[in-house]
Parts: C-alpha cells; structure tokens; sequence
C-alpha cells in the first residue's frame, strides 16, 4: 500500500468533529455511486454520527438490496449539516435537484474519482486513476480504523464491482482485486450481489435491450455504433431510465465497435448522450467535453440541447474526429 495522502487525515479530522451528516452521489445514481453512498453512511452511523443519506433522483431498484435499513430519506427544509460528502460527483450540476437542499452546511467534502472533477467543495480527494469511488471509501474507512462488516462489505464490493465492469475495464488495477478480495473476507457476500446486479434483469429492459438490437446502426467503417432511445421505446416497453444503464456495453462489445453511443431524448429538444471506447487511444470523455459534459477515456456522457438530427450529426462528427486522430 502507497503512504496515505494528507488529504485524507484532514478528512478524517473533519468527520471526527461533526456530529450531523449528509451524504450525496449522484444524478441517475449508479453502483459506485449508491454503493459509496450507503457504505459510507453505516460507517458513520455506526461511529454514531447522525446521517442523511439522500439524492433527488430515486436509486435503481436492483440495487435496494444494498439498504435493507431503508436509509434512504429526504432531509428536512432547510436542514443544517455540519458536514456534507459528495461521493462519485464530477461537478456541482451532477448534484442536480439534491443541490440546494444541502446548502445549509459547515464543511463540504468531495470524494470522487472522475478527472473532469471541478473541485467544488472546501476539501476535495479526487484520485482519476481509481477505477471506482467506492475503492476511495474503502481506503478511508481503512484509514481511519472504522469497521467495515458485512453490510458495508457489499457495498463496497458493488460500487467497485460495478465501476470496473465486473473487473474488466483497463482501469482495473492489482490493488482493485485485493481490495475486492478484502471486502469478501470482511463478509461480502458475491453469489447474493451478482445474482442481485447482474442476474435478475426486469423483462423491461430485455424488450429495450431488443429494440436496441433491432435499431442500432454502424458508421465509419462500422467503428462507431449508435441508436437512439426515445419517450416512446420505454412506454412501450415498460421501462425506466435505470433499466438502460449498461446497455450501450452489448453494442461496445461488438467486435470492429471502437465507439458506442446512445442517444436518449430525455425532453423535447434535450438529448442525453452516452459514450463509451474500447480503445485506450480514444478518449470519450474528450468528445464529452466538447458538448460541456465529462467522464472518463472510457466512459462519458453529457446533457445536449438542440434538434435531434442536429446533435447527433454534431456528435458522430466528433466521434470520428477522435477516432481519427488516434
Ligand atoms: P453514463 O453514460 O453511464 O450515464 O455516464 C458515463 C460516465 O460519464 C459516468 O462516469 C458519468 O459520471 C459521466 N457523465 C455522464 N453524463 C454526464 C454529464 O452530463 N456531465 C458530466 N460531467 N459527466 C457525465
Ligand atoms: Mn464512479
């Protein structure tokens, strides 16, 4: 193990002298960012810290089981916190409608490893080359002698699992595994969090995953693939906006695909895009960028208005020149 960063005693500090707590991720929260969330909040919980553990955006059904607790609730008007943690948060705007319900605080800490990270609280730990938030939480509860049990455990192990893509992404390091493996000692329990994550999929989503199948196109020499995800394909379907999560990685997975996309018309005139490259050589969160959203190489998105035709003619553009310039 590297020499613990400053950065981390004086968090550790900070949280020592607080008694009430808020702990956010997230817009659309995914599982480093709901895994970070819920494992950090038992931990202070249990140093007997008082803690609101909530985000605007609702958590995706397939991972409640990770807040048997029900922990999950809105704060009060107004409610002051001497302490606030953001967990897995690039930028103010990825708070979204939480934003201004945690403005009444003493202290902001931003915990996150995303490299386009603003820094926008008064203490930011912001490590890019950590494949996962949630492997962050871990080195902090470590640091500080908290105890991680089993709870704690699956929580982690699902933000770090599900940000690595089940340990497959190049982001993955040696220190990801034994961390991995640390967690299931301390009593994560892998067949229960598998079957919860990746084997239990609603029927919704296998029908978007079916349109998505039908629907996809191939462009520059079938190395960028795309398809659009519109209001009618989830009422017909029956799903909702966490069933898409992860379903742009079967059309990444296509062997000559350099670049997925998904274009999602969240609003009229409002298209949310999400990238992601197979290639070390093509940076996604570039492209993302460009179109004032953020990320990492391998995975970006971003919030784009404008005509439909329009945005995705702008966004192929870029893609390709990204690809070209590998
Ligand atoms: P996804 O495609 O799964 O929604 O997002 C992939 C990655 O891009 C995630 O790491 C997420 O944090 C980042 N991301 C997605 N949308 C946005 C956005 O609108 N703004 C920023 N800054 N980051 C985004
Ligand atoms: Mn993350």
């Amino acid at each position: 193990m590297k020499p613990r960063p400053k950065i981390l005693d004086r968090i550790i500090a900070i949280i020592d002298q607080c008694q009430t707590f808020c702990v956010v991720n997230h817009v659309r929260p995914d599982g480093d960012g709901m895994g970070s969330q819920l494992g950090l909040t038992m931990a202070l919980q249990n140093e007997g810290k008082t803690v609101t553990c909530w985000n605007a955006d609702e958590m995706p059904s397939k991972l409640a089981f990770l807040d048997p607790q029900h922990s999950v609730r809105p704060p009060r008007p107004n409610q002051a916190f001497d302490c606030v943690i953001a967990l897995d948060v690039a930028s103010l705007e990825r708070l979204g409608a939480t934003e201004p319900h945690i403005a009444n605080r003493t202290h902001f800490i931003n915990i996150d490893h995303h490299p386009s990270n603003t820094r926008f609280a008064d203490l930011n730990w912001v490590v890019p080359r950590s494949p996962s938030t949630g492997e962050l939480v871990y080195r902090l509860l470590r640091a500080a002698n908290w105890p991680i049990s089993p709870a704690i455990a699956d929580c982690l192990f699902t933000a770090v699992s599900t940000d690595t893509g089940s340990f497959q992404y190049p982001s993955t390091r040696p220190s990801t595994y034994v961390i991995a493996g640390d967690l299931v000692k301390r009593g994560a329990n892998l067949a229960n969090i598998c079957h919860e994550v990746y084997q239990s999929y609603p029927l919704s989503r296998v029908r978007l995953m079916q349109h998505i199948l039908n629907h996809f196109k191939l462009v520059a020499d079938d190395r960028i693939a795309y398809y659009w995800l519109k209001p009618n394909d989830f009422t017909r379907t029956g799903a909702n906006a966490s069933d898409s999560e992860g379903l742009i990685d079967h059309v990444r997975a296509i062997e000559p695909v350099v670049v997925a996309c998904q274009f999602e018309e969240v609003a009229p005139q409002v298209i949310r895009i999400s990238l992601r490259s197979k290639s070390e050589d093509v940076d996604v969160g570039q492209v993302a960028l460009q179109f004032n959203g953020g990320g990492h190489q391998a995975a970006a998105g971003a919030r784009i208005e404008g005509n439909p035709l329009s945005v995705q003619r702008r966004v192929l553009l870029a893609i390709k020149k990204a690809l070209r310039s590998k």
